[in-house]
């Protein structure tokens, strides 16, 4: 997955109009909210009586990926997921997105056109349609810009300050698996440069590689939650692992928080990954970024419509906000909740 010695065409033998048309000429459009597409000015979409949802992110080489174990076709996909996450996020279903590319002539065509391929593969799995987007030079690197719209009915946005004492925090899916793939690609790549003919084996370790790679947002938990008949008071999405998000959604609707350590979704490839790694799994499950699960509040009268589904687990409750943010151990004990951007996670394990 480290080397490349596939044929190569240099950007400027297409020039930016060829290259535009070469890398959109698979795009297609699946909702009928969108009027235009790509090949105007700009995009026109027609949401009529629902309300419109836009969110932006940008990727940049160093800073959010490094190619070394990240292919271009697993970046575009996730490009494209980071954002959807964020439109799931507000309870809306993802309609459209723009996309957005500077790249220096180190990246040849067939490069961008498997970033494409991710982005193509993305769109037509989740029904989005690619409308637009803008592709430029860079003088060294590569950027990624997305912006993704959805729709909503007014009345069911979910949004960060609703949470209200006594409210039910749930997660969906699992956490921490997306960090422990990070772990183990990086792993990978020091055995790679010591050794450059070692073929890596990541068979035991496909399930976190896989999150870290190919994560997916999750498009179903709006339709589920209409589906039970449930209104989340608040939503965001775990892009920073749940300490952070919680930190979040806890300011914005001016409350506290009890989180459960016992109640954590962990996977047993999580489990076993963290004892081989010699790190606390409730540690990874609250500082490891990038899962894309939701995390959400709903009042406790809808407990048992929640109760019995597999994706949804019951982490915690939100508490007033002068008792704060509280992590409460399988051991009983009460460990502040702190922001740990997962840059800084070498000092996530002091408290243990
Ligand atoms: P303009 O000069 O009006 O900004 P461009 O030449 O940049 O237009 O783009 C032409 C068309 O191609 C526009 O519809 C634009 O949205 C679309 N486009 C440009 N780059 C991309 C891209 N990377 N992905 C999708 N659409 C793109
Ligand atoms: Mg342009």
């Amino acid at each position: 997955m480290f080397e490349d010695n596939s044929p190569k065409t240099s950007l400027s033998e297409l020039g930016e109009f060829g290259l535009i048309d070469h890398l959109t000429r698979f795009v297609e459009i699946y909702q009928p909210s969108t009027l235009k597409g790509i090949g105007d000015d700009a995009a026109v979409i027609n949401h009529k009586d629902e309300a419109t949802v836009v969110t932006t992110d940008m990727l940049v080489e160093g800073v959010h990926f490094d190619l070394a174990y990240m292919p271009l076709k697993h970046l575009g996909y996730k490009a494209v997921m980071v954002n959807l996450s964020d439109v799931y996020a507000m309870n809306a279903e993802a309609t459209q997105i723009t996309v957005s590319i500077a790249a220096s002539n180190r990246f040849p065509v067939e490069a961008l056109e498997e970033l494409y391929a991710g982005i193509t593969l993305a769109a037509k799995t989740y029904k989005i349609d690619v409308i637009g987007g803008d592709t430029t030079s860079s003088t060294s690197g590569l950027v990624i810009s997305i912006t993704a719209l959805g729709k909503v009915n007014p009345e069911k946005i979910t949004s960060r300050d609703g949470a209200k004492p006594n409210d039910l925090l749930v997660v969906t899916g699992d956490l921490g698996a997306a960090y422990m793939g990070l772990q183990v690609l990086e792993r990978e790549k020091q055995v790679f440069k010591v050794n450059p003919n070692a073929q890596p084996d990541l068979e035991p370790y496909s399930y976190l590689v896989e999150r870290q790679l190919k994560p997916e947002a999750r498009k179903d938990i709006p339709g589920l939650l209409a589906a039970l008949e449930v209104q989340p008071t608040s939503m965001i999405d775990i892009s920073d692992g749940l300490s952070s998000e919680v930190i979040h959604l806890c300011k914005s609707s001016k409350v506290g928080a009890n989180i459960f350590e016992e109640k954590i979704p962990l996977d047993p490839a999580v489990i076993s990954v963290c004892e081989e790694f010699n790190i606390d799994s409730t540690t990874i499950a609250l500082n490891g970024g990038e899962d894309y699960e939701l995390l959400f509040t709903v009042d406790q009268k809808d407990f048992d419509k929640i109760k019995a589904n597999p994706n949804l687990t019951v982490v915690g409750h939100i508490t007033e906000e002068r008792e704060g943010m509280h992590l409460v151990t399988r051991g009983n004990q009460k460990i502040p909740i702190k922001a740990q951007g997962w840059n800084s996670f070498d000092d996530a394990n002091e408290e243990d």
